[in-house]
C-alpha cells in the first residue's frame, strides 16, 4: 500500500488532529488557560501542557475530573511569606489561583488577596497515567510516586525560581541567602517548604531521584536544577545563573529535537519528564515510489517491527512443514496471503505510531509534522507538507534524523526498484524478487520472502554481512541457500528496464561482474535495493551553524557526550559516526543525553558490547568482537576460540539438518579468558544473545560459563558446555537423522 504523502496521521476511533502551531500561536498540545474546557479529554491534554503546568486552578475546591485518575492527589503546600513573591501557598481553605503564564512567581497571582497567607491546592500535572484505584498496594504506591514526580516536575516548570527547602528554623540561613541573591538580581524567589507539605518526604525522595541531590535546599532556575546553595552561588559567580535566568526569555523551547524516530523521541520524552519545554520536528520525505508513514521513525514504520513480523510469518510457514512430523494432519493446501499479512502488520504499525504520538501529547511535547532545517544559530525553519514555514528557536538541539535507503544511481533504479521503505507496505505480493546487496537488511528481506514461498535471488557485490564475523556470515548464507535462496556473487546491476507494467510488473536487470567483463541479464517481478543507507544530514543547514559532518560518510562526529562541533547541538542514533545503528542504542543514547542535559546526571551511553541479531530464517546473534576484529585487537595467538555445531531438539523429530546451527565464543587468554566475542546461529538467537550480552557486561569469562548450569533442553545451554577449541581441529559435527 502506498500510504500517501505524509498524510495526516489519524487513528480509527480517536480524536482528529489539531492544526500545527503557527509561529507565535499556541502549538498543538498547548492551550492558554482560557481554553480549559469541561471535557475530560480536554482536561487531560490541558494539564499535560507546559503552559498549564501542575498548579491547577481549583474550581470551587474541586479538581476537574480526569478519566484515568478520578481522585487526583492533592497536596497543600505552605510557603513562607516573602514580600518579593506574589504567588504564595499555605494551608487555609482552597482559593482560586489564576495564572497568566507559566513564567515564575510573577505569573502566579492570587486574586483579591494582599495578605501574606493564602492557599492553593497543588495537584499533579500531566494527567495521572496510572489508574488511581489500583488493586495492589504496590501499584498504588507506584501511582503516588508518579504523582509526586509530576508535582516536582511541574512545580519546577511553573516557577521561574523554585527553591525546595524546609522551614526557616530547620533550614538555617541558606534559603535567606539564596533569596537575597535572587533579590539582588531582581528576580522573585519561591521557597517551597517540604516539612510543610503533606507527604513532603515522598516529594523529597522524588526530587532526589530527579536531581541526584539528597539535601535541601534544592534550587531550580528556569526548569534547570542548579543544585544547593553553594552551587547557586558558584553559578552566580561564573555568570551561569544570569544566563539561565535569561535563557527562558531568549528561546521558544529548551530543546528542539529534529527527527521523531527511536533516538529523537526517547530524548524528547525524557527531557519533558524532567520539566523542559520540548518540541519534536518530524517529517518523512516520501520514497521515490511515494511511500510515507507516520511518527516513530524507521524502527516502528519501516524497520525492526514490520521486519520481525514478516520474519515471524515466514517462520510459521516452516513450523507448518515441521508440524506434519509431529502428527498434525491437514488435507487442505496451505497458502500464504500477502495482502492479509501486510494489512495485519500495517495495522499494528499504525497503532504503534499513533501510540508514539499520544505519548508525546501526554508528556506535553510539542510535535510538529514539518521538515526541520537550521537557518541560523539556535533557530530552525520548519516546513510542512504544504510548504508553509515557521521559525522556532531553542537553547539546545538534538539531531536524530536517521538514515534512508541508498539508490544505485543507475538507469531505472528510482523508477522501478523498491527499498525496505516500500516493501513492508507493498499492497501486492512482490513475486520473483531480486534483492541487491548483502547487508543485514538485504539478507533478512531475502530470507522472509523466501520463507513465504517466493523465488528469491540475492546479488552480492563482495562479502556477506560486512563488519560481522565472516565465518558466521558465510554460515548464514549457506543456511539461506539450503532454504532455496540463490546467490549471485561478485555482480552489480548496471541497468533496470521495465518489460511489463503491473502489480507486480516484470523488470529486466542487466548486471556486470566486479571481477571481469562478464555481463548477465535476469527477469524479475520486483527488484529490492538494500545496498546501504545514507544519513539524513545533507539538507539540515548544518553548514550554516558550523556543525561538522564527515565528508566521506555524511555522518556526524560527536564526543563522548553526543555533542557535535557546536556546543548546544547534539546528535543521537543512526546519524552518529562510528556507532552501532540500532534502535536500542538510539533510545539509550537519547534518554541519557536528556538526563545529562536537564537532570543533573552524568551517565553516558556505553557503545561497547552492544548485542545484535540478524533475523535471517536461521537467526544469527552476536555480541562483542568478530573473530577478525578480536585478532586485530588482541592478536590471534592470544585468542581461545571455542565452538560447536548443535542440533536443536525441536529439529530432531522434524528431521531438519543436524549440522547447520553453530555456537562460538572468542576468549582473551591474556585477560583471564574473558569472553570478548559471542556468536550463535540458530533458532531464537535473539533471545539467547540478549542474556549472554548481560553476562558479558558483567565480565563473563570462560570459567564462569563453565560454572554456569545450563537449562535443558534448550539451544542456549550449548554455551555452558563448550570444550572444543578451533585450534584443536577436533570434529564438531553432530550425528543423527
Ligand atoms: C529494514 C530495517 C530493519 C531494521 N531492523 C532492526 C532491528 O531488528 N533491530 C534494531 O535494533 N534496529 C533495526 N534497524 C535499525 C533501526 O531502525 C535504526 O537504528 C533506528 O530506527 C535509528 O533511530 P534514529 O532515531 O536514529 O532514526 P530514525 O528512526 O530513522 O528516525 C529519524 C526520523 O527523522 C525524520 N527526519 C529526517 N530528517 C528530518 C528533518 N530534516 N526534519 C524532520 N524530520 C526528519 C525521519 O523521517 C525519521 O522519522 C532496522 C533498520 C531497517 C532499515
Amino acid at each position: 500500500m502506498l500510504r500517501g504523502k505524509n498524510r495526516p496521521e489519524r487513528h480509527p476511533g480517536t480524536e482528529s488532529l489539531r492544526p500545527s502551531a503557527a509561529p507565535g500561536s499556541a502549538a498543538p498540545g498547548e492551550h492558554s488557560p482560557a481554553t480549559r474546557t469541561q471535557s475530560n479529554t480536554e482536561h487531560r491534554q490541558v494539564s499535560s501542557s507546559f503552559r498549564d503546568a501542575a498548579i491547577a486552578p481549583t474550581t470551587g475546591g474541586q479538581d476537574p475530573p480526569s478519566p484515568r485518575c478520578p481522585k487526583p492527589l492533592s497536596l497543600h503546600v505552605r510557603v513562607r511569606v516573602c514580600p518579593l513573591v506574589c504567588g504564595l501557598f499555605c494551608s487555609a481553605s482552597p482559593l482560586r489561583l489564576l495564572r497568566t503564564e507559566a513564567r515564575g512567581a510573577d505569573a502566579v497571582r492570587l486574586p483579591g488577596r494582599r495578605s501574606s497567607c493564602s492557599c492553593v491546592r497543588v495537584v499533579p500535572g500531566s494527567g495521572c497515567r496510572r489508574p488511581h484505584a489500583q488493586p495492589s498496594t504496590r501499584r498504588s504506591e507506584e501511582a503516588s510516586t508518579h504523582s509526586f514526580w509530576m508535582l516536582a516536575r511541574d512545580t519546577a516548570r511553573l516557577l521561574r525560581v523554585c527553591v525546595w527547602s524546609v522551614r526557616e528554623e530547620n533550614a538555617g540561613a541558606f534559603p535567606l541567602q539564596v533569596k537575597e541573591l535572587f533579590s539582588s538580581l531582581g528576580v522573585d524567589c519561591n521557597i517551597l517548604e517540604l516539612d510543610q507539605v503533606d507527604e513532603g518526604a515522598s516529594v523529597q525522595e522524588v526530587l532526589s531521584e530527579m536531581t541526584n541531590q539528597r539535601t535541601v535546599p534544592s534550587i531550580f532556575v528556569n526548569r534547570v536544577h542548579v543544585g544547593g546553595c553553594d552551587h547557586t552561588f558558584q553559578a552566580h559567580q561564573s555568570g551561569l545563573l544570569q544566563q539561565l535566568l535569561q535563557q527562558d526569555l531568549a528561546y521558544d523551547y529548551d530543546l528542539i529535537v529534529i527527527g521523531g524516530g527511536s533516538g529523537g523521541l526517547s530524548c524528547a520524552q525524557e527531557a519533558a519528564v524532567l520539566g523542559r519545554k520540548v518540541m519534536v520536528l518530524d517529517f518523512v520525505v516520501p520514497s521515490p515510489r511515494g511511500t510515507a508513514w507516520g511518527l516513530g521513525g524507521t524502527c516502528v514504520n519501516v524497520g525492526c517491527i514490520p521486519k520481525k513480523l514478516m520474519h515471524q510469518a515466514a517462520l510459521l510457514g516452516q513450523a507448518l512443514t515441521d508440524s506434519r512430523k509431529f502428527g498434525w494432519e491437514y488435507s487442505q493446501q496451505v497458502r500464504h496471503s500477502w495482502a492479509t499479512m501486510m494489512e495485519a502488520i500495517q495495522s499494528h504499525v499504525g497503532s504503534l505510531s499513533w501510540g508514539r504520538r499520544l505519548a508525546l501529547r501526554e508528556n506535553a511535547v510539542t510535535y510538529v509534522n514539518s521538515y526541520g532545517e537550521f537557518v541560523e544559530h539556535h533557530k530552525v525553519k520548519a516546513t510542512n507538507e504544504k510548504g508553509q514555514e515557521a521559525l522556532y528557536t531553542a537553547a539546545n538541539f538534538v539531531i536524530a534524523t536517521g538514515q534512508r535507503p541508498r539508490y544505485l544511481g543507475i538507469p531505472g533504479d528510482r523508477e522501478y526498484c523498491i527499498t525496505s521503505d516500500d516493501l513492508f507496505s507493498l499492497p501486492y505480493c512482490p513475486g520473483t524478487t531480486l534483492v541487491v546487496g548483502a547487508s543485514y537488511v538485504a539478507l533478512e528481506c531475502a530470507g522472509f520472502l523466501a520463507g513465504l514461498g517466493l523465488e528469491v535471488t540475492v546479488m552480492v557485490r563482495s562479502v556477506l554481512l560486512r563488519g560481522f564475523d565472516q565465518e558466521m556470515a558465510e554460515k548464514v548464507g549457506a543456511s539461506m541457500q539450503q532454504l532455496g535462496v540463490r546467490f549471485l556473487r561478485k555482480f552489480v546491476p548496471v541497468e533496470v528496464q521495465q518489460l511489463e507494467k503491473g502489480l507486480p510488473g516484470r523488470l529486466k536487470v542487466v548486471a556486470k561482474s566486479t571481477e571481469g567483463t562478464e555481463t548477465m541479464e535476469g527477469v524479475y517481478n520486483t527488484v529490492l535495493l538494500a545496498i546501504g543507507r545514507d544519513s539524513c544530514t545533507k539538507k539540515l543547514g548544518l553548514e550554516k551553524i558550523g556543525v561538522n559532518i564527515s565528508e566521506k560518510t555524511g555522518k556526524i562526529p560527536v564526543n563522548g557526550e553526543e555533542q557535535t562541533s557546536v556546543p548546544y547541538v547534539y546528535a543521537v542514533g543512526d546519524v552518529l559516526e562510528g556507532k552501532p545503528q540500532l534502535t536500542p542504542v538510539a533510545v539509550q543514547a537519547g534518554k541519557l543525553l536528556a538526563r545529562r542535559l536537564f537532570g543533573g546526571r552524568s551517565e553516558k551511553c556505553d557503545y561497547v558490547n552492544v548485542p545484535t541479531v540478524v533475523f535471517t530464517p536461521l537467526e544469527y546473534g552476536c555480541c562483542g568482537y568478530s573473530e577478525e576484529k578480536a585478532g586485530e585487537v588482541c592478536q590471534a595467538e592470544n585468542l581461545g576460540v571455542y565452538h560447536t555445531l548443535f542440533w536443536p531438539l525441536e529439529w530432531t523429530v522434524a528431521c531438519r539438518d543436524n549440522n547447520t546451527c553453530y555456537a562460538k565464543i572468542i576468549c582473551n587468554k591474556l585477560d583471564n579468558d574473558r569472553v570478548i566475542g559471542f556468536h550463535v546461529l540458530g533458532p531464537n538467537a535473539g533471545e539467547i544473545t540478549q542474556g549472554f550480552a548481560a553476562a558479558m557486561k558483567c565480565g563473563l569469562t570462560k570459567q564462569l560459563l563453565d560454572a554456569t548450569i545450563g537449562i535443558h533442553p534448550t539451544c542456549g545451554e550449548v554455551f555452558t558446555t563448550l570444550e572444543i577449541t578451533k585450534a584443536s581441529g577436533l570434529d564438531i559435527t553432530q550425528k543423527g537423522c
